[in-house]
Formats: C-alpha cells, structure tokens, sequence
C-alpha cells in the first residue's frame, strides 16, 4: 500500500492539548516497505514534523511542511538469553497497549510505565519515566531512518544518550531520525521497583504485601487515573515543565532561603532535582485561567486547554510562568513537550 497523503487536516483529535492547528500535508506511514515511497515523498514538501500520539507537543502555530504520521504497528518476543526476553514494537503501537501485552506474556519490568499516553517510538525521544523507572533502564536498542538521506541506523543506549527526559533525539540538530522498532530487554523474573512511597501506600491500601508487576501496573494505573487530569476530558499534555537540575549546594541554598522546596535526587550526587510544581504553585498559578488557557486545579505543572485555546495562549501562559519563578526563585524552567 502506498503512504497515504491527505491535505488541509485539522490536527485536533490529534494532539492531546487538543489544539486545533492545521497540517498542510499530512503523511500516514502504515508499513514498513513504504518508507522509501515516503521519505521520497516528505523530500518535495519539507520541514517534515514527525507526530506519534501528539501527547507530548504544543502546536503554537500550524506546522509547516509536512505532517508524518507514525502509523506502524506490530510487537514481538525476540528471544530469551540468560534470563532476559528480547522485545520489539513497532514506533506506531500505543505504549499503554504494549506495556499490557509484556505483562500478559508474564514479563517484567515496564509495569511503572503504563498508562502513559502516546507510541512506543516516542518513549525513547524523551526517555519516558513514572514511578521511579525511565525507558533507558529496559532499553535495548532501536531501529531509525535518516529523513535526510533513508539510511538506516540501529542504536544501542549509548547512542541515545540517555538523561533526565531527554535523549538525542531531543538534542540533536544532526540529521532527522524517524524511530521505526524499539527493543526492550524485560524478564521472566520480578524486577520490581517500589521505591516511590506513592506505589506503596496503594499497594498497602489493596492489602498486598507481595505484589506480582501485573498488581504493581493495576496500582500504577489506579494512581494515574485519580490523579491525572485526562486529555479525554480537559486537553493537556502532562507536565508541562521539567524539574530542574541544579548543583547540590544550589539547592540547599535554595530549600534554605525557601523552607519546604522538596529536593529530590539529581542524575549524580553532586546535583539535586528540584519541584517545578512546588516552585510554580508557590508563585500563585494553581487554577490560574487566561480564557481557555490555564494551570490545572490540583496540579501546577499541568497547563489546561478548557476549550478552544490556541497554542500560542498556551505557550504565552507557559512563558508568564516561567518569567515568574525565575523572578522568585532564579530558576529557569524548561517546557518538557516539544513547542511546534
Ligand atoms: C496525561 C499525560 C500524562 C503523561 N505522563 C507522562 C509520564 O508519566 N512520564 C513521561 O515521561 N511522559 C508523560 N507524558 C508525556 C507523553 O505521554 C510522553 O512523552 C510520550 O512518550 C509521547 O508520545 P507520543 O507518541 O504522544 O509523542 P508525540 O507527542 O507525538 O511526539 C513527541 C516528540 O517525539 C517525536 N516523535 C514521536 N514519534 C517519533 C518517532 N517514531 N520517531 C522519531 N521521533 C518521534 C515527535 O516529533 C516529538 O518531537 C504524559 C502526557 C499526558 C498527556
């Protein structure tokens, strides 16, 4: 089947802000064999914006260029060696569905992560993570195209270069990679991870003392469900601002000068992680509201769409927000979605 091209689309029930920004040209790449007949196609209309569930994107204006579609389906056991199990997905599955399918094959190990919206061949981009658990930790390789020339290339995680919701797919100004497959390496055997006192006290509340990764994802997605807002619902695309990483010494300055700013664990020892949400609610935006444009009720670092904002409303508020915690606290914040 050829790439399916359609023209003038509404972007709305594709991006979970649900913003209605417009493609010109939008791409569905469904098959594998027609990447060359696509990328072909993406050559004559470029810049080429690659869209998989839209859960992690600010549309600010219309994208220019071409709108390709992530459409590739499909996942696999690959095979099992000293107590791993090979997996593979293609970039278009829905991670939620696939991180269910790992555990109704009695694997282990992306139980943390379910429920988090959006494709497989995004988690990777920005090193997906929830409950104490990023993607790098099950990672085992990934297959990408050059949109630049159609190479293909497999990286391994040092490729990737992994860190705090990034990776180099997010960094790089280098040639565009379009992630078709991404491999995990999960297990047969419990490699449960429940540090975060949140998982426990759930799993406490249901009277399980020890937990299968099946019980560990139901508590997760019980969580997930009270606590965060749905793009059903109300349009949003998660945090909409990363903690901070800052040098250890900096944030003791910091939780000195303002007592109760939690500090959590940076990438090293010598650095700290500190709360956007503790540090934008403290400057006054819970519930804050620019017409359709807003902070969540309950959580400062989820920006709202109650209706009809544009992206650039969105992104205006996003920048009031962060003029003011750099006034307050000296910090900057760096939006985590990518801003189109
Ligand atoms: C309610 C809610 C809760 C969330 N919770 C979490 C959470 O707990 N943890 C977390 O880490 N994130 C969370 N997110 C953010 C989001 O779900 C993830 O970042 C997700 O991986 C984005 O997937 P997507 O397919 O929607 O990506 P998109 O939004 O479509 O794209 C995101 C970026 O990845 C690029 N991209 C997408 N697919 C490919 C591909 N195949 N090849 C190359 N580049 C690609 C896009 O060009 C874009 O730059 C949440 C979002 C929402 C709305």
């Amino acid at each position: 089947m050829a790439p399916i091209v359609r023209h003038a689309v509404s972007l709305k029930a594709l991006n979970t802000f649900g913003i209605d920004a417009r493609a010109g040209r939008l791409v569905e790449l469904r098959a594998v064999a027609d990447l060359a007949a696509t990328i072909a196609l993406l050559h004559a209309h470029p810049p080429v914006l690659v869209l998989g569930g839209g859960s992690n994107l600010l549309f600010s204006r219309d994208p220019p260029g071409t709108v390709l579609r992530v459409m590739l389906g499909g996942r696999r056991l690959l095979g099992e060696r000293d107590g791993e199990v090979l997996v593979e997905a293609a970039a278009g599955q829905n991670w939620h569905s696939f991180v269910d399918w790992t555990l109704a094959q009695g694997l282990n190990g992306l139980e943390n992560l379910s429920l988090i919206p959006g494709s497989v061949g995004a988690a990777p981009v920005q090193n997906v993570g929830a409950y104490g658990v990023e993607v790098c930790e099950r990672f085992d390789s990934l297959d990408a195209v050059s949109l630049r020339d159609g190479t293909s290339r497999r990286f391994d995680a040092t490729d990737c270069g992994f860190g705090y919701r990034d990776s180099v797919f997010r960094r790089d100004a280098g040639p565009q990679w379009l992630i078709t497959a991404v491999r995990f390496r999960l297990t047969r055997t419990p490699q449960l991870q429940l540090d975060y006192g949140e998982l426990r006290d759930e799993l406490r509340a249901r009277g399980i003392a020890s937990p299968g990764a099946r019980e560990v994802a139901d508590a997760v997605c019980a969580i997930r469900r009270r606590k965060l807002p749905d793009p059903a619902e109300i349009g949003n695309a998660g945090s909409f601002f990363r903690n901070p990483v800052v040098e250890r010494a900096r944030a003791r300055q910091l939780a000195t000068a303002h007592p109760g700013l939690p500090l959590y664990p940076g990438s090293s020892p010598a650095t700290a992680k500190l709360s956007a949400a503790w540090m934008i609610d403290r400057c006054g935006w819970k519930g804050h509201r620019d017409g359709d444009a807003g902070v969540h009720l309950r959580h400062a670092l989820v920006l709202v769409n109650h209706g009809h904002a544009s992206g650039a409303q969105i992104l205006a508020l996003a920048t009031r927000i962060r003029e003011s915690v750099r006034r307050q606290f000296g910090i900057d914040l760096e939006p985590e979605p990518v801003v189109v």
